[in-house]
C-alpha cells in the first residue's frame, strides 16, 4: 500500500484532471484483496471526492465474485462515489487452476465448469443493474449468448449511462457491429467502448499470449462460432438451464482434480499448502506458529533460567525435533554469574 498507493492516486488525480476514467484491471486472484484495499483508500481521497471516473473489474469466475459485488456497491455508497464495475469472466483460469493444485490449497478460487462462470456472469450483472445509482455496470464479453441475455435483463428502457458494453480492440467486431448503431439500421442502439492496449512489444506480449490462450481454448465462444461442426442452438444455450441439469447443483468438473487430491492415481495426497495472500489463513497461521515453537524454561547454568524452545518437524507436527535455548545479552557477554 504504501508503494502502489501513492502512484494510483496521482494517476486517479491525473485522470480526474483531464476527465478520463480509470479502472483497476483484474489480475491474478491474490492480487484482489490487495486491490480492493487500494480501491477502497481511493473512493475516500479528498481530492477525488465527487468524482465519477473510479473503475474496478470484477472477475466473474471467481466464487467470491457476488460477494465482493456487494462490498463494492456498499463501498460506492458509502463514498458517494458511481463506481465504474467491469464485470469480465476472467483471463488466468488455466493458471488459477494450476497455482491452486501446485501450491496445495483446501480448493480452488474460480469455477471448474463453464457453465458455473456464464451463470455468475449473469448473477453479477443482474446485481449491478440493480444499484444504478451507485455502479455504472461495464459488461466486457464477446459472447453472443451472454450479451444478449444482459441485453434482455437490463430492460427496454435504455438511458445513457444506464450501462454500457466493451470489447477488445480487434476482436468482437462482428458481434458488436450489431449492437452498436440505431434500431431503424436493426441494430441494438447499445453503447461499446474499445479496450485497446497501448505500450512496448515486450510489455504487451503477456497480453497477447493470453488472448491467444482464450480464443485457442474449446470451450471459449470465439472459439466455437468459428468451429462449423458446433451448431447454432449448443452455442446459444442457456447456461441457467445447462447448469440446473447437473446433479447435484453446482458439481465441480470431475476431470479437474482437486488441489489436495492431484496424486490419487498414486494413491497419495498432496502436501497441503498455505494461501499466504488470505488474512484469515495469515491470522491462523501467526497463531499456530506461536503454539509450534513452545517455550519452555530451564535451570541451564546455576542459577540462570535458559529459555528454551521446542522444534517441531514441520510435516509431523506432534513430532519434537529438538530443544533450542535461546541465550540473551548477559550470555553472550559471558556474564553467567
Ligand atoms: P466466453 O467464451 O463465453 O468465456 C470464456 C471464459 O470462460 C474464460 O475466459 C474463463 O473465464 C471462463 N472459463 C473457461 N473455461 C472454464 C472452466 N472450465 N471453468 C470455469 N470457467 C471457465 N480479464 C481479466 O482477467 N482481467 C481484466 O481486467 C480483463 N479486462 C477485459 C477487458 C475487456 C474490454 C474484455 C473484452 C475482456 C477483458 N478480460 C479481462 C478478459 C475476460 O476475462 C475473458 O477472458 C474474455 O472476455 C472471454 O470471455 P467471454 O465472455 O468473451 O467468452
Amino acid at each position: 500500500m504504501g508503494e502502489l498507493y501513492p502512484r494510483l492516486l496521482k494517476l486517479a488525480e491525473l485522470a480526474r484532471q483531464y476527465d478520463i476514467g480509470l479502472n483497476i484491471d483484474a489480475e491474478e486472484a491474490d492480487r484482489l484483496e490487495i486491490s480492493l484495499d487500494l480501491l477502497e483508500q481511493l473512493c475516500f481521497a479528498p481530492s477525488l471526492a465527487g468524482w465519477n471516473g473510479i473503475g474496478f473489474v470484477v472477475q466473474a469466475y471467481q466464487r467470491r465474485a457476488f460477494f465482493v459485488l456487494d462490498w463494492i456497491i456498499d463501498l460506492a455508497r458509502r463514498s458517494k462515489h458511481r463506481l465504474m464495475v467491469r464485470l469480465v469472466k476472467g483471463a488466468y483460469w488455466d493458471s488459477e487452476i494450476k497455482r491452486a493444485q501446485v501450491d496445495g490449497l483446501e480448493d480452488f478460487p474460480v469455477f471448474t465448469r463453464k457453465v458455473h462462470t456464464d451463470v455468475s456472469y449473469l448473477a453479477c450483472a443482474r446485481k449491478l443493474l440493480g444499484a444504478p445509482e451507485a455502479i455504472f455496470p461495464q459488461f466486457a464479453t464477446h459472447n453472443a449468448q451472454t450479451l444478449a441475455s444482459i441485453y434482455h435483463m437490463a430492460g427496454n428502457n435504455y438511458y445513457r449511462g444506464q450501462y454500457e458494453f466493451q470489447c477488445l480492440h480487434g476482436m468482437g467486431e462482428g458481434l458488436y457491429e450489431e449492437v452498436v448503431g440505431d434500431t431503424t439500421a436493426g441494430k441494438l442502439a447499445r453503447p461499446c467502448r474499445i479496450y485497446a492496449p497501448v505500450g512496448t512489444h515486450e510489455t504487451l506480449l503477456a497480453y497477447l499470449v493470453r488472448r491467444l490462450l482464450e480464443n485457442g481454448a474449446n470451450s471459449s465462444f470465439v472459439h466455437q462460432i468459428g468451429d462449423e461442426s458446433v451448431d447454432i442452438a449448443q452455442l446459444v444455450t442457456d447456461p441457467v438451464t445447462a447448469a440446473q441439469a447437473l446433479e447435484p447443483l453446482g458439481r465441480p468438473h470431475e476431470r479437474i482434480p482437486q488441489p489436495t487430491h492431484l496424486y490419487a492415481a498414486q494413491a497419495r495426497r498432496n502436501s497441503a499448502g498455505l494461501d499466504l495472500s488470505n488474512e484469515h489463513r495469515l491470522a491462523s497461521l501467526s497463531a499456530a506458529l506461536v503454539v509450534a515453537v513452545d517455550p519452555l524454561f530451564a535451570a541451564a547454568a546455576d542459577r540462570v533460567l535458559l529459555m528454551l524452545y521446542r522444534v517441531l518437524d514441520p510435516a509431523r507436527s506432534q513430532v519434537v525435533l529438538g530443544e533450542l535455548p535461546m541465550v540473551g545479552p548477559a550470555e553472550v557477554a559471558g556474564d553467567l554469574s
